[in-house]
């Protein structure tokens, strides 16, 4: 597997593999990866002929009082899982490659209102802008036929997908379902955060998101199931950004016609704040 640090690193190889016919396919990650990352990669690998996998911690998407200093940053570990998993080339760009004018300097892109600012938006104001400006940048520097994106973050796929038929850019979005542990909790980089006690509680958010979809399908008004998710996640010390049931397509209020629709919820348990999602139907 091979590793590039910069432009002058990167262009080469992936020029390279064009002028041979193979098509690409991109995994953005922010590293510290675990199986979840992982199964990115593998649907990349059946996807493509060619695969890169980026790690690089974006600034432009933390906000000031998040964890972006203290994020786990592993990089020798990511790269032994990525080999294994068969990508072919790391992609860690330094700050100079994503923001060559600095971050603050940056041209930036502003993610559309409609998507970007409930939810995830509402609880972290201007995250989506930061990650729709480093993805248009990767997509700009790897120029992939295909790029993976896991379901976990729900409404970030949404807004891949629209940054890629907004801007048209000539890539494919595949969407990889969300990698659980036994007991349900989704894999996240920030669980290992957790304590002992509080990784058992954390199990609580995705029961609670599966009760309040198995209650609004029993008939329960939509406000009623979210709210008792809430309790019952406050009943084991979490701190509740939102439960919400919305339609799959565009995370708008579901009408009574709407059948596709997303459970999605966000809550901080001690200084871990922890986002899962599920399919209603
Ligand atoms: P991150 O490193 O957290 O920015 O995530 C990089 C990519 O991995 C994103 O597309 C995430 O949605 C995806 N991802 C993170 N956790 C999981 C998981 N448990 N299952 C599937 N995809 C995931």
């Amino acid at each position: 597997m091979q590793r590039a640090f910069d432009r002058e690193q990167l262009w080469p190889v992936i020029r390279g593999w064009k002028h041979r016919g193979q098509n690409v396919a991109l995994v953005p990650t922010m590293g510290n990866l675990h199986q979840g990352h992982l199964e990115l990669v593998r649907v990349a690998r059946q996807a493509a002929d060619r695969v890169v996998a980026s790690i690089y911690v974006n600034p432009t998407q933390f906000g000031p009082s998040e964890d972006f200093s203290r994020y786990p940053r592993t990089l020798e570990r990511d790269c032994e899982q990525l080999k294994a998993a068969g990508c072919d080339l790391v992609f860690v760009p330094d700050n100079a490659t994503m923001y060559p004018f600095g971050d603050h300097a940056a041209i930036g892109m502003q993610a559309p209102a409609d998507l970007a600012t409930v939810l995830e938006g509402a609880s972290r104001p201007g995250h989506f802008d930061g990650v729709v400006t480093v993805v248009a940048r990767l997509f700009n520097l790897v120029t992939p036929d295909r790029a993976v994106f896991g379901e976990k973050d729900y409404q970030q796929l949404l807004i891949i997908r629209r940054l890629v038929e907004d801007m048209g850019y000539p890539i494919q979005i595949m969407p990889v379902p969300t990698v659980r542990e036994a007991g349900g909790l989704a894999l996240s980089s920030r669980n290992q955060y957790l304590g002992a006690d509080q990784r058992i509680a954390a199990l609580a958010l995705n029961r609670a998101l599966q009760a309040a979809a198995g209650e609004f399908k029993r008939g329960s008004p939509r406000e009623r199931a979210e709210q008792q998710a809430v309790e019952a996640l406050a009943a084991e010390g979490f701190s509740v950004d939102y439960v919400a049931i919305r339609r799959s397509a565009d995370l708008s209020i579901p009408g009574s016609e709407d059948s596709d629709l997303r459970v999605l919820g966000a809550a901080r348990i001690g200084d871990t704040r922890l986002i899962d999602n599920f399919s209603v139907s």
